[in-house]
């Protein structure tokens, strides 16, 4: 299901977000491993504020296992814990539950201390559409409670999920807004499945993805496709893999629109391997 962000969507998001804020002690920010800076919402300091924080890595069985490491160190370096989770598995979701008491275990002392009864924390999980909010809900609570899906603007009573005994979770995620103004955001958002193609060229997204393969992991390039190098004109690359792969027309001639398709659906299958596109060096502009 595609969200079609409009500044309307964006402020209610944002304004049931900042609702829920009031209700939790810790905001779990889920991002997507393949890419932690551009799967996350422009706002998210301003909206989050002084609210500990927790950010998971999900899709880590997706992404490049250094790379993961380089952004977890990133966000510690920034005084964020960061964990690599696999929702869908339910890999590393112990961390999580012990992650966030260390994050709050001054504050809990403090109630502690001030004779208030010991509680569950209180969570509440964020992040972009598809980014697995759904999933790690389901995996956490190991029920089909939380449905999958998106529906921004559905307002309901807000109910609380127990994750064991030391654990509670809104069960509704907040959905934010992706940083789909910058358009090499936009073709990383498109290669990890986070936003419809429909929105942008797919032959472009393809473009961006043989252009990022070839200067990042050029010998999987070379062993899917048998290429090594994406010349100038690109078409040559299209070409090569159009006749490799069969997206002709009728005519016999190269059909570039399934060669692009081709390309993105072998990246989003992980059939090139494991990869993460935002650099650790290069930061993103907010
Ligand atoms: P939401 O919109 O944030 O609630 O995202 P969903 O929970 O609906 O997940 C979007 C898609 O990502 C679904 O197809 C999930 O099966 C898939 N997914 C979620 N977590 C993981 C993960 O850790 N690894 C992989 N490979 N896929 C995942």
């Amino acid at each position: 299901m595609t969200i079609q962000w409009f500044p309307g969507h964006m402020a209610k998001a944002r304004r049931q977000v900042t609702e829920k804020l009031k209700l939790v002690d810790i905001v779990i920010e889920l991002v997507d491993a393949r890419i932690p800076l551009s799967s996350r919402n422009p706002m998210i300091e301003e909206i989050i504020g002084e609210k500990p924080r927790l950010v998971l890595l999900n899709k880590a069985d997706m992404a490049d296992p250094a790379k993961t490491k380089q952004w977890i160190h990133y966000f510690e370096e920034q005084g964020i814990m960061a964990l690599a989770v696999n929702a869908q598995a339910g890999k590393g979701l112990q961390a999580i539950v012990s992650g966030a008491k260390e994050i709050l275990k001054a504050k809990f002392d403090r109630m502690k201390s001030r004779g208030m009864r010991p509680r569950a924390i209180r969570a509440m999980i964020v992040g972009i559409p598809n980014v697995g909010k759904s999933t790690l809900i389901n995996r956490l609570v190991k029920k089909n409670i939380a449905k999958t899906g998106n529906t921004p603007g559905v307002t309901k009573a807000q109910q609380w999920i127990k994750v064991g005994k030391e654990l509670e979770l809104l069960d509704t995620p907040g959905i934010l807004w992706p940083k789909f103004e910058d358009q090499e955001v936009g073709y990383k958002l498109a290669l990890t499945g986070a936003i419809k193609d429909t929105i942008l060229n797919l032959q472009d997204i393809a473009v961006y993805a043989l252009r990022f393969l070839e200067a990042t992991y050029p010998d999987r390039l070379e062993s899917r496709y048998g290429i090594k190098e994406i010349p100038e004109d690109v078409v040559e690359s299209f070409n090569h893999i159009g006749a490799r792969r069969g997206c002709l027309m009728a005519g016999g001639e190269i059909n570039y629109d399934k060669t692009a398709e081709v390309i993105v659906r072998d990246i989003r299958n992980v059939q090139l391997g494991p990869i993460t596109f935002d650099r650790v060096e290069v930061k993103v502009e907010d």
